[in-house]
């Protein structure tokens, strides 16, 4: 196992039989986590960068069996921000030193191109020094055009299984993995700096899936990687399937350290809400970015996209502070600077 992970470190590829070996076993595990925690070290050295998450709308035309926020959970309380709500969220974020605000939410058709574009650019102008990330889901190439004119600088949008079969089992027939796909590489040709990424422990998903993912992380190349367990929400029709394992994210999250040494990998909420430590024990994995929430308290709580969320009741403030010292406690330092993945230098 030792020499796969030796492997893994100087090709920053395996075999798929070996790549299989290293996600199902806990053998050596520590070691693998020891490896990728060096490389992040030698790219970024103890940063850790923080992205403002504004969580904008939980109004969704998609409906998605995994997640809280699909349109046919008629529990769910709906809400949406207006223009001058985002704005107060960044006006507090960049007093606390956020220099990116991640703008995430359901596909909400009330957000017109032109409304987008006029955040954007209304948070460019105010704050030139700072990064907009948008994560509004699948959208047409002539809108994302217009919002990276707008100044949109980077976005996410995770392909959830680039195994076909299991898009079809996560999915309603009205969404396809190709469009997905194709959705990623319109982002990639305008610009984008994109994320993508995938649920851990996903119902239905098995190591071939996960081999696949990573082959088209391979493919796409991305300047971030966002992976976080799968957690099952109430009212979804996937209520009765078990949350993704801890472990086997962060092995996941070792291995993508591994292959894509300079990646932007962030420590999900998802990851700190099935155990208490878990963003801890992701940064200690490989990850290097945390995305402490700036929505709304009164919010918050509905955008839920599964069950027991954590962050939901304390302010900007406070949650900045909270993951401030949960980085400070595994010898890493949360930095305030733009934190794009071109800023990765070789400490070593
Ligand atoms: N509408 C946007 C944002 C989706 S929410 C989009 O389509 O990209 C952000 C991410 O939360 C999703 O990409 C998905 O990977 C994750 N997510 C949704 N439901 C989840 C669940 N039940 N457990 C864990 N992660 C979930």
């Amino acid at each position: 196992m030792m020499n796969l992970i030796d492997d893994l470190h100087k090709n920053k590829d395996l075999p798929d039989a070996q790549l299989k070996e290293i996600i199902e076993s806990d053998e050596c595990e520590q070691e693998l986590f020891e490896k990728a925690d060096g490389i992040r070290q030698s790219y970024y050295g103890t940063d850790i960068y923080i992205r403002g998450l504004i969580e904008f709308t939980n109004y969704c035309k998609n409906n998605c069996y995994y997640c809280g926020i699909r349109r046919e959970n008629k529990k769910v309380k709906r809400y949406r921000l207006g223009k001058d709500e985002i704005l107060s969220c960044c006006k507090q974020g960049y007093a606390l030193g956020f220099r990116t605000f991640v703008l995430q939410g359901g596909e909400d058709g009330a957000f017109s191109d032109e409304l987008i574009c006029d955040i954007v650019s209304k948070i460019k102008t105010l704050y030139p020094d700072c990064a907009v990330t948008l994560s509004l889901g699948e959208k047409s190439h002539d809108s994302y055009n217009a919002y990276f004119k707008a100044g949109a600088d980077r976005y996410l949008l995770r392909h959830e299984t680039a195994n076909a079969e299991h898009y079809r089992a996560l999915h309603p027939d009205s969404m396809s993995l190709e469009n997905r796909k194709k959705c990623l590489w319109d982002l990639k040709e305008i610009g984008y700096a994109v994320g993508s990424g995938f649920m851990v422990g996903s119902p239905y998903q098995t190591t071939e899936c996960l081999i696949d993912d990573l082959r088209f992380l391979q493919e796409l190349q991305p300047d971030m990687v966002g992976i976080g367990p799968y957690i099952s929400h109430k009212n979804t029709p996937f209520s009765d399937h078990k949350n993704g394992d801890l472990h086997l994210c962060l092995r996941l999250i070792a291995i993508i350290r591994l292959m894509f040494p300079d990646a932007l990998i962030p420590a999900t909420t998802a990851l700190g809400t099935i155990d208490k430590r878990g963003r801890e024990l992701g940064l200690t994995a490989g990850a290097n970015v945390v995305m402490p929430n700036l929505s709304p308290v009164n919010v918050r709580k509905q955008y839920e996209l599964y069950d027991n969320k954590i962050c939901v009741y304390e302010g900007a403030a406070q949650c900045r502070g909270c993951l401030e010292n949960r980085v400070a406690s595994v010898g890493y330092h949360m930095v305030t600077n733009i934190g794009n993945k071109n800023s990765a230098k070789k400490y070593v």
